[in-house]
Protein backbone atom coordinates (compact mmCIF):
# COMPACT_ATOMS: atom_id res chain seq x y z
CA UNK A 1 0.00 0.00 0.00
CA UNK A 2 1.56 3.19 -1.00
CA UNK A 3 1.18 5.70 1.96
CA UNK A 4 2.81 8.17 0.66
CA UNK A 5 0.16 8.59 -2.51
CA UNK A 6 -2.75 8.09 -0.40
CA UNK A 7 -2.14 10.60 1.39
CA UNK A 8 -1.55 12.80 -1.51
CA UNK A 9 -4.87 12.18 -2.78
CA UNK A 10 -7.08 12.81 0.09
CA UNK A 11 -5.58 16.06 0.80
CA UNK A 12 -6.50 17.11 -2.38
CA UNK A 13 -10.10 18.44 -1.88
CA UNK A 14 -9.21 19.66 1.45
CA UNK A 15 -11.74 22.61 1.82
CA UNK A 16 -9.11 25.03 4.03
CA UNK A 17 -6.97 24.78 0.75
CA UNK A 18 -9.58 27.47 -0.75
CA UNK A 19 -9.41 29.82 2.34
CA UNK A 20 -5.67 30.74 1.99
CA UNK A 21 -3.83 31.93 -0.47
CA UNK A 22 -0.25 30.21 -0.27
CA UNK A 23 3.16 31.54 -0.74
CA UNK A 24 5.71 29.20 -2.74
CA UNK A 25 8.56 28.60 0.05
CA UNK A 26 11.86 27.56 -2.15
CA UNK A 27 13.43 24.49 -1.93
CA UNK A 28 17.26 23.66 -0.45
CA UNK A 29 18.95 23.73 -3.49
CA UNK A 30 22.49 23.61 -1.88
CA UNK A 31 24.34 23.00 1.55
CA UNK A 32 23.97 25.58 4.54
CA UNK A 33 24.67 25.32 8.14
CA UNK A 34 22.21 26.27 10.98
CA UNK A 35 22.23 25.86 14.66
CA UNK A 36 19.26 23.47 14.51
CA UNK A 37 17.23 22.02 11.41
CA UNK A 38 13.72 21.06 11.92
CA UNK A 39 12.17 17.97 9.83
CA UNK A 40 8.65 18.96 9.28
CA UNK A 41 7.18 21.87 8.57
CA UNK A 42 3.41 21.03 10.11
CA UNK A 43 2.30 22.66 13.23
CA UNK A 44 4.64 20.92 15.60
CA UNK A 45 7.75 21.79 13.40
CA UNK A 46 6.55 24.89 12.50
CA UNK A 47 6.18 25.76 16.52
CA UNK A 48 8.99 24.47 17.37
CA UNK A 49 10.82 26.77 15.16
CA UNK A 50 8.87 29.84 16.22
CA UNK A 51 10.02 29.29 19.59
CA UNK A 52 13.64 28.52 18.56
CA UNK A 53 13.64 31.81 16.73
CA UNK A 54 12.58 33.88 19.54
CA UNK A 55 15.07 32.27 21.59
CA UNK A 56 17.61 33.54 19.16
CA UNK A 57 18.81 30.24 17.18
CA UNK A 58 19.32 29.85 14.03
CA UNK A 59 16.50 27.53 12.38
CA UNK A 60 16.07 25.98 9.07
CA UNK A 61 13.01 24.36 8.50
CA UNK A 62 12.88 20.91 5.71
CA UNK A 63 9.34 20.09 4.38
CA UNK A 64 9.05 17.24 2.17
CA UNK A 65 6.28 18.68 0.27
CA UNK A 66 4.40 21.91 1.27
CA UNK A 67 4.04 23.40 4.66
CA UNK A 68 0.99 22.28 6.50
CA UNK A 69 -0.17 20.06 3.69
CA UNK A 70 -0.55 17.02 5.96
CA UNK A 71 -2.14 16.24 9.03
CA UNK A 72 -1.88 19.90 10.39
CA UNK A 73 -3.77 21.82 7.27
CA UNK A 74 -6.50 19.37 6.83
CA UNK A 75 -7.62 18.26 10.56
CA UNK A 76 -11.07 19.16 12.65
CA UNK A 77 -9.77 22.16 13.76
CA UNK A 78 -10.74 21.28 17.20
CA UNK A 79 -8.33 22.61 20.00
CA UNK A 80 -8.92 20.45 22.88
CA UNK A 81 -7.02 20.55 26.45
CA UNK A 82 -5.41 17.72 27.66
CA UNK A 83 -3.97 14.79 25.48
CA UNK A 84 -5.68 11.90 23.62
CA UNK A 85 -5.27 9.34 25.98
CA UNK A 86 -7.08 10.74 28.72
CA UNK A 87 -6.02 12.66 31.83
CA UNK A 88 -6.64 10.11 34.15
CA UNK A 89 -4.52 7.79 32.49
CA UNK A 90 -1.73 10.27 33.14
CA UNK A 91 -2.35 10.29 36.59
CA UNK A 92 -2.43 6.74 36.74
CA UNK A 93 0.73 6.67 34.69
CA UNK A 94 2.75 9.21 36.26
CA UNK A 95 1.11 9.63 39.91
CA UNK A 96 -1.32 12.26 40.01
CA UNK A 97 1.79 15.62 40.89
CA UNK A 98 3.38 14.63 37.61
CA UNK A 99 -0.04 14.49 35.63
CA UNK A 100 -1.19 17.69 37.25
CA UNK A 101 1.84 19.40 35.85
CA UNK A 102 1.15 17.93 32.06
CA UNK A 103 -2.40 19.00 32.82
CA UNK A 104 -1.31 22.90 33.14
CA UNK A 105 0.97 22.57 30.87
CA UNK A 106 -2.16 21.45 28.38
CA UNK A 107 -3.71 24.51 29.48
CA UNK A 108 -0.88 26.78 28.77
CA UNK A 109 -0.50 25.81 25.41
CA UNK A 110 -3.95 26.71 24.18
CA UNK A 111 -2.99 30.63 25.99
CA UNK A 112 0.25 30.71 23.98
CA UNK A 113 -1.77 30.02 20.94
CA UNK A 114 -3.79 32.48 21.62
CA UNK A 115 -1.15 34.83 22.20
CA UNK A 116 0.82 34.19 19.06
CA UNK A 117 -2.90 34.72 16.94
CA UNK A 118 -2.56 38.61 19.28
CA UNK A 119 1.19 38.83 18.59
CA UNK A 120 1.97 37.89 15.13
CA UNK A 121 -1.94 38.74 13.75
CA UNK A 122 -2.78 35.32 12.41
CA UNK A 123 -6.60 35.56 11.80
CA UNK A 124 -7.48 31.93 11.80
CA UNK A 125 -10.94 32.26 13.08
CA UNK A 126 -10.87 31.06 16.29
CA UNK A 127 -13.90 30.49 18.41
CA UNK A 128 -13.68 29.38 22.22
CA UNK A 129 -16.30 27.21 22.42
CA UNK A 130 -16.26 23.28 23.02
CA UNK A 131 -18.59 20.37 24.03
CA UNK A 132 -17.99 16.65 24.48
CA UNK A 133 -21.25 14.48 23.94
CA UNK A 134 -22.84 11.55 24.73
CA UNK A 135 -25.15 9.80 22.53
CA UNK A 136 -26.86 7.09 25.50
CA UNK A 137 -26.78 6.65 29.21
CA UNK A 138 -23.58 4.88 30.06
CA UNK A 139 -21.72 7.40 27.68
CA UNK A 140 -23.42 10.19 29.48
CA UNK A 141 -22.53 9.02 32.91
CA UNK A 142 -18.52 8.59 31.58
CA UNK A 143 -18.70 11.96 31.00
CA UNK A 144 -20.43 12.62 34.84
CA UNK A 145 -17.32 10.64 35.81
CA UNK A 146 -14.72 12.87 33.83
CA UNK A 147 -16.50 16.34 35.09
CA UNK A 148 -16.14 15.29 38.94
CA UNK A 149 -12.57 14.11 38.55
CA UNK A 150 -11.14 17.02 36.67
CA UNK A 151 -12.62 19.01 39.17
CA UNK A 152 -11.53 16.74 41.92
CA UNK A 153 -8.28 16.66 40.71
CA UNK A 154 -7.16 19.20 38.91
CA UNK A 155 -9.87 22.24 39.97
CA UNK A 156 -10.74 21.81 35.88
CA UNK A 157 -14.15 23.27 36.10
CA UNK A 158 -16.64 21.54 33.69
CA UNK A 159 -20.51 22.01 32.86
CA UNK A 160 -22.34 18.92 32.39
CA UNK A 161 -25.67 19.62 30.32
CA UNK A 162 -28.90 17.59 29.72
CA UNK A 163 -32.20 18.28 27.52
CA UNK A 164 -32.96 21.90 27.04
CA UNK A 165 -29.39 22.87 28.34
CA UNK A 166 -28.20 20.89 25.81
CA UNK A 167 -29.90 22.02 22.91
CA UNK A 168 -29.11 25.44 23.51
CA UNK A 169 -25.32 24.39 22.15
CA UNK A 170 -26.64 21.16 19.57
CA UNK A 171 -29.83 21.21 17.59
CA UNK A 172 -29.40 16.92 17.28
CA UNK A 173 -31.72 14.40 19.26
CA UNK A 174 -28.78 11.83 19.17
CA UNK A 175 -27.15 13.55 21.79
CA UNK A 176 -28.58 12.70 25.49
CA UNK A 177 -25.82 14.53 27.42
CA UNK A 178 -22.81 16.79 27.10
CA UNK A 179 -19.33 18.18 28.86
CA UNK A 180 -18.75 21.98 28.25
CA UNK A 181 -15.01 22.60 28.82
CA UNK A 182 -14.29 26.16 28.60
CA UNK A 183 -10.52 25.74 27.68
CA UNK A 184 -11.18 24.39 24.38
CA UNK A 185 -12.36 25.53 21.04
CA UNK A 186 -11.55 25.39 17.56
CA UNK A 187 -10.18 27.28 14.47
CA UNK A 188 -9.06 27.15 10.97
CA UNK A 189 -5.59 25.22 11.20
CA UNK A 190 -4.11 25.80 7.63
CA UNK A 191 -4.43 29.74 8.52
CA UNK A 192 -2.97 29.16 11.91
CA UNK A 193 -0.25 26.89 10.35
CA UNK A 194 0.60 29.23 7.67
CA UNK A 195 0.60 32.15 10.16
CA UNK A 196 3.02 30.68 11.96
CA UNK A 197 5.05 30.03 8.91
CA UNK A 198 4.90 33.51 8.59
CA UNK A 199 6.24 34.57 11.59
CA UNK A 200 9.09 32.10 11.83
CA UNK A 201 10.09 33.20 8.68
CA UNK A 202 9.93 37.31 9.84
CA UNK A 203 11.64 35.91 13.07
CA UNK A 204 14.45 34.87 10.57
CA UNK A 205 13.69 31.05 10.02
CA UNK A 206 14.73 29.97 6.66
CA UNK A 207 11.77 27.31 5.34
CA UNK A 208 12.29 25.13 2.61
CA UNK A 209 9.95 23.10 0.90
CA UNK A 210 9.90 19.92 -1.44
CA UNK A 211 12.70 19.27 0.38
CA UNK A 212 12.91 15.77 2.21
CA UNK A 213 15.37 14.62 4.44
CA UNK A 214 16.39 11.76 3.40
CA UNK A 215 19.47 10.61 5.70
CA UNK A 216 21.05 11.71 8.45
CA UNK A 217 24.50 11.18 9.69
CA UNK A 218 26.93 12.18 13.16
CA UNK A 219 29.60 14.66 11.80
CA UNK A 220 31.91 15.55 14.73
CA UNK A 221 29.62 18.11 16.84
CA UNK A 222 27.53 18.16 14.01
CA UNK A 223 24.65 16.25 12.49
CA UNK A 224 24.36 16.24 8.57
CA UNK A 225 20.92 15.69 7.27
CA UNK A 226 20.91 15.49 3.37
CA UNK A 227 18.19 16.51 0.95
CA UNK A 228 18.27 15.74 -2.42
CA UNK A 229 20.54 19.28 -3.44
CA UNK A 230 22.00 20.14 -0.49
CA UNK A 231 22.35 19.50 3.05
CA UNK A 232 22.00 20.83 6.28
CA UNK A 233 24.87 20.81 8.81
CA UNK A 234 23.18 21.37 12.36
CA UNK A 235 24.31 21.10 16.06
CA UNK A 236 20.37 19.76 16.94
CA UNK A 237 18.12 18.06 14.63
CA UNK A 238 14.52 18.19 15.53
CA UNK A 239 12.39 15.11 13.78
CA UNK A 240 8.59 16.58 13.36
CA UNK A 241 7.61 14.62 10.38
CA UNK A 242 5.17 13.20 12.32
CA UNK A 243 3.63 10.29 9.77
CA UNK A 244 5.18 11.40 6.71
CA UNK A 245 8.36 10.36 8.59
CA UNK A 246 7.51 6.41 7.83
CA UNK A 247 6.72 6.69 4.06
CA UNK A 248 9.43 10.19 3.42
CA UNK A 249 12.30 8.91 4.90
CA UNK A 250 12.13 5.25 6.50
CA UNK A 251 15.75 5.15 7.44
CA UNK A 252 16.11 8.39 9.10
CA UNK A 253 14.73 7.07 12.77
CA UNK A 254 13.94 3.42 12.04
CA UNK A 255 13.42 3.26 16.07
CA UNK A 256 10.11 5.76 16.09
CA UNK A 257 8.18 3.69 13.54
CA UNK A 258 7.13 0.98 15.57
CA UNK A 259 5.86 2.99 18.15
CA UNK A 260 2.86 4.94 16.24
CA UNK A 261 0.75 3.72 13.42
CA UNK A 262 -1.26 5.94 11.00
CA UNK A 263 -4.71 5.66 11.11
CA UNK A 264 -6.98 7.54 8.48
CA UNK A 265 -9.99 9.87 9.58
CA UNK A 266 -11.84 11.82 6.97
CA UNK A 267 -13.68 15.32 6.81
CA UNK A 268 -16.95 16.61 4.59
CA UNK A 269 -17.88 19.77 4.18
CA UNK A 270 -21.18 21.10 3.06
CA UNK A 271 -21.39 24.84 1.29
CA UNK A 272 -21.98 27.34 3.79
CA UNK A 273 -25.55 26.78 5.55
CA UNK A 274 -27.94 30.11 5.79
CA UNK A 275 -27.60 31.61 8.83
CA UNK A 276 -31.32 30.32 10.24
CA UNK A 277 -29.75 26.98 9.48
CA UNK A 278 -26.43 27.14 10.87
CA UNK A 279 -27.58 28.58 14.49
CA UNK A 280 -30.43 26.23 14.81
CA UNK A 281 -27.64 23.45 14.22
CA UNK A 282 -24.96 24.90 16.41
CA UNK A 283 -26.21 28.13 17.95
CA UNK A 284 -23.44 28.67 20.08
CA UNK A 285 -20.58 27.70 17.51
CA UNK A 286 -19.37 24.78 19.91
CA UNK A 287 -17.15 22.57 18.28
CA UNK A 288 -18.52 19.56 19.07
CA UNK A 289 -16.40 15.90 19.45
CA UNK A 290 -18.27 12.87 20.90
CA UNK A 291 -16.80 10.13 23.32
CA UNK A 292 -17.09 6.84 21.46
CA UNK A 293 -13.90 5.25 20.39
CA UNK A 294 -15.10 5.43 16.87
CA UNK A 295 -15.92 8.85 17.11
CA UNK A 296 -17.72 12.01 15.24
CA UNK A 297 -16.16 15.77 15.12
CA UNK A 298 -17.64 18.94 14.00
CA UNK A 299 -17.91 22.60 13.98
CA UNK A 300 -19.35 25.41 12.04
CA UNK A 301 -16.78 26.69 9.72
CA UNK A 302 -16.15 30.92 9.60
CA UNK A 303 -18.36 31.04 6.54
CA UNK A 304 -21.40 28.49 8.43
CA UNK A 305 -20.65 25.66 6.51
CA UNK A 306 -20.76 22.64 8.48
CA UNK A 307 -17.55 20.92 8.70
CA UNK A 308 -18.03 17.25 9.83
CA UNK A 309 -15.38 14.65 10.32
CA UNK A 310 -15.71 10.91 11.81
CA UNK A 311 -14.86 6.96 10.51
CA UNK A 312 -11.34 5.71 10.91
CA UNK A 313 -9.55 3.44 8.55
CA UNK A 314 -6.95 1.13 10.02
CA UNK A 315 -6.09 -0.92 6.75
CA UNK A 316 -4.78 2.39 5.13
CA UNK A 317 -7.32 1.97 2.39
CA UNK A 318 -9.69 4.69 1.67
CA UNK A 319 -13.05 3.69 2.42
CA UNK A 320 -15.18 3.37 -0.83
CA UNK A 321 -17.67 5.83 -1.02
CA UNK A 322 -16.34 7.62 1.73
CA UNK A 323 -18.55 11.16 0.65
CA UNK A 324 -22.13 9.13 0.69
CA UNK A 325 -20.87 7.31 4.28
CA UNK A 326 -19.91 10.76 5.78
CA UNK A 327 -22.99 12.62 4.48
CA UNK A 328 -25.08 9.91 6.36
CA UNK A 329 -23.24 9.98 9.33
CA UNK A 330 -23.87 13.30 9.30
CA UNK A 331 -27.46 13.65 8.66
CA UNK A 332 -27.88 11.10 11.67
CA UNK A 333 -26.67 13.85 13.69
CA UNK A 334 -28.78 16.47 11.87
CA UNK A 335 -31.52 15.52 9.84
CA UNK A 336 -32.33 19.05 8.81
CA UNK A 337 -28.88 18.46 6.53
CA UNK A 338 -30.70 15.57 4.41
CA UNK A 339 -30.97 17.97 1.06
CA UNK A 340 -28.05 19.54 1.91
CA UNK A 341 -25.10 18.14 -0.86
CA UNK A 342 -21.13 17.43 0.49
CA UNK A 343 -19.14 20.25 -1.28
CA UNK A 344 -15.49 18.63 0.19
CA UNK A 345 -14.59 15.70 1.03
CA UNK A 346 -10.89 14.94 2.59
CA UNK A 347 -8.86 13.02 5.26
CA UNK A 348 -5.57 12.32 6.14
CA UNK A 349 -3.49 9.96 8.88
CA UNK A 350 -3.31 10.33 12.21
CA UNK A 351 -0.19 9.16 14.25
CA UNK A 352 -1.82 6.78 16.96
CA UNK A 353 0.32 5.91 19.53
CA UNK A 354 -0.42 2.17 21.48
CA UNK A 355 -1.68 4.17 24.32
CA UNK A 356 -2.70 7.24 22.67
CA UNK A 357 -0.19 9.04 24.55
CA UNK A 358 2.07 12.08 23.13
CA UNK A 359 5.73 10.55 22.57
CA UNK A 360 7.96 13.38 22.32
CA UNK A 361 12.06 13.14 23.49
CA UNK A 362 15.75 12.39 22.44
CA UNK A 363 16.76 10.28 20.54
CA UNK A 364 20.56 10.62 20.47
CA UNK A 365 22.65 13.42 21.45
CA UNK A 366 21.53 16.47 19.93
CA UNK A 367 18.29 15.35 18.17
CA UNK A 368 14.85 15.35 19.04
CA UNK A 369 11.49 13.64 18.33
CA UNK A 370 7.82 14.40 18.74
CA UNK A 371 5.27 12.53 17.36
CA UNK A 372 2.15 10.43 19.11
CA UNK A 373 -0.17 12.90 18.96
CA UNK A 374 -2.98 10.51 18.24
CA UNK A 375 -5.86 12.68 16.67
CA UNK A 376 -5.03 15.18 19.27
CA UNK A 377 -2.33 17.92 17.96
CA UNK A 378 -3.75 20.86 17.30
CA UNK A 379 -3.29 22.32 20.81
CA UNK A 380 -0.63 19.75 22.30
CA UNK A 381 2.08 20.56 18.89
CA UNK A 382 2.15 23.94 20.23
CA UNK A 383 3.19 22.62 23.39
CA UNK A 384 5.43 20.06 22.39
CA UNK A 385 7.30 22.96 20.14
CA UNK A 386 7.69 24.94 23.28
CA UNK A 387 9.01 21.86 25.50
CA UNK A 388 12.04 20.50 22.84
CA UNK A 389 12.60 24.29 22.35
CA UNK A 390 12.92 24.34 26.19
CA UNK A 391 15.28 21.00 26.35
CA UNK A 392 17.46 22.75 23.26
CA UNK A 393 18.01 25.64 25.33
CA UNK A 394 19.47 24.11 28.26
CA UNK A 395 16.43 23.43 30.34
CA UNK A 396 14.81 19.62 30.12
CA UNK A 397 12.63 19.71 33.06
CA UNK A 398 9.42 19.58 30.91
CA UNK A 399 10.39 17.32 27.95
CA UNK A 400 12.07 14.69 30.77
CA UNK A 401 7.98 14.76 32.12
CA UNK A 402 7.21 13.50 29.24
CA UNK A 403 10.13 11.22 28.41
CA UNK A 404 8.54 9.08 31.58
CA UNK A 405 5.50 8.26 29.83
CA UNK A 406 6.56 4.46 28.66
CA UNK A 407 6.14 4.11 25.06
CA UNK A 408 5.12 0.72 24.11
CA UNK A 409 5.80 -0.10 20.30
CA UNK A 410 3.38 -1.58 17.99
CA UNK A 411 3.57 -5.66 18.40
CA UNK A 412 3.85 -7.48 14.78
CA UNK A 413 6.19 -5.10 12.58
CA UNK A 414 5.11 -3.35 9.62
CA UNK A 415 3.28 -6.61 8.56
CA UNK A 416 1.63 -7.46 11.30
CA UNK A 417 0.35 -3.69 13.10
CA UNK A 418 -2.57 -3.05 10.27
CA UNK A 419 -4.56 -6.56 11.12
CA UNK A 420 -3.54 -5.91 14.97
CA UNK A 421 -5.59 -3.13 14.69
CA UNK A 422 -8.30 -4.23 12.96
CA UNK A 423 -8.81 -6.76 15.25
CA UNK A 424 -8.47 -3.49 18.28
CA UNK A 425 -10.66 -1.37 16.80
CA UNK A 426 -13.75 -4.53 15.73
CA UNK A 427 -13.39 -4.77 20.06
CA UNK A 428 -13.78 -1.34 20.64
CA UNK A 429 -16.21 -0.65 18.01
CA UNK A 430 -18.48 -3.79 19.64
CA UNK A 431 -18.18 -1.67 23.16
CA UNK A 432 -19.33 1.33 21.82
CA UNK A 433 -22.28 -0.51 20.45
CA UNK A 434 -22.67 -2.94 23.40
CA UNK A 435 -23.12 0.63 25.91
C1 LIG B 1 -8.59 14.47 9.17
C2 LIG B 1 -7.90 14.83 10.46
C3 LIG B 1 -8.64 15.44 11.46
C4 LIG B 1 -8.00 15.80 12.66
N1 LIG B 1 -8.70 16.53 13.57
C5 LIG B 1 -8.05 17.01 14.67
C6 LIG B 1 -8.73 17.90 15.55
O1 LIG B 1 -9.86 18.30 15.32
N2 LIG B 1 -8.06 18.31 16.67
C7 LIG B 1 -6.78 17.91 16.93
O2 LIG B 1 -6.23 18.31 17.97
N3 LIG B 1 -6.09 17.12 16.07
C8 LIG B 1 -6.69 16.68 14.95
N4 LIG B 1 -6.01 15.91 14.06
C9 LIG B 1 -4.59 15.61 14.35
C10 LIG B 1 -3.68 16.80 14.06
O3 LIG B 1 -3.94 17.31 12.79
C11 LIG B 1 -2.23 16.35 14.20
O4 LIG B 1 -2.04 15.84 15.50
C12 LIG B 1 -1.22 17.47 13.97
O5 LIG B 1 -1.49 18.19 12.81
C13 LIG B 1 0.18 16.88 13.91
O6 LIG B 1 1.06 17.86 13.45
P1 LIG B 1 2.50 17.46 12.92
O7 LIG B 1 3.20 18.71 12.58
O8 LIG B 1 3.13 16.54 13.92
O9 LIG B 1 2.24 16.54 11.66
P2 LIG B 1 1.98 16.85 10.12
O10 LIG B 1 0.94 17.86 9.92
O11 LIG B 1 1.77 15.52 9.47
O12 LIG B 1 3.33 17.47 9.62
C14 LIG B 1 4.50 16.71 9.44
C15 LIG B 1 5.20 17.24 8.22
O13 LIG B 1 6.49 16.63 8.13
C16 LIG B 1 6.78 16.44 6.77
N5 LIG B 1 7.80 15.40 6.67
C17 LIG B 1 7.70 14.10 6.96
N6 LIG B 1 8.86 13.46 6.72
C18 LIG B 1 9.70 14.39 6.27
C19 LIG B 1 11.05 14.34 5.84
N7 LIG B 1 11.76 13.21 5.83
N8 LIG B 1 11.63 15.51 5.44
C20 LIG B 1 10.93 16.67 5.44
N9 LIG B 1 9.65 16.75 5.83
C21 LIG B 1 9.05 15.63 6.25
C22 LIG B 1 5.46 16.05 6.15
O14 LIG B 1 5.48 16.30 4.75
C23 LIG B 1 4.48 16.92 6.91
O15 LIG B 1 4.20 18.13 6.25
C24 LIG B 1 -6.62 15.51 12.86
C25 LIG B 1 -5.89 14.88 11.86
C26 LIG B 1 -6.51 14.53 10.66
C27 LIG B 1 -5.72 13.86 9.60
Amino acid sequence: MDLAYLNQNLGKDCYYETTVTRQDWPSLQSDTVADVLVVGGGLAGLSTALELAEQGQEVVVLEAQQLCGHASGRNGGQAISGFACGQAWLDQHLGLKAGQELWQLSLASLQWMQERMRRYAIECEPVWSYITVADRRRKALALQQEQAYMLKNHGHRMQYVEGSELQAHIGSQRYVAGLIDPASGHLNPLRYGLGLAQAAAAAGVRLFEHSPAQSMERSGEHWVVRSAQGHVRARQVVLAGNCGLLWQAPGLAPRLHARIMPVGTYIVATPPLSDELANSLLPTQAAVCDNNFVLDYFRLAADKRMLFGGRVSYTAATPSDLTETMRQRMVQVFPALADTPVAHTWGGFVDISRDRAPDWGQLAPGVFFMQGFSGHGVAATTLAGRVVSQAIGGDTTALALFQRIRQNPFPGGPAMRIPLLLLGTSYYRLLDWLS
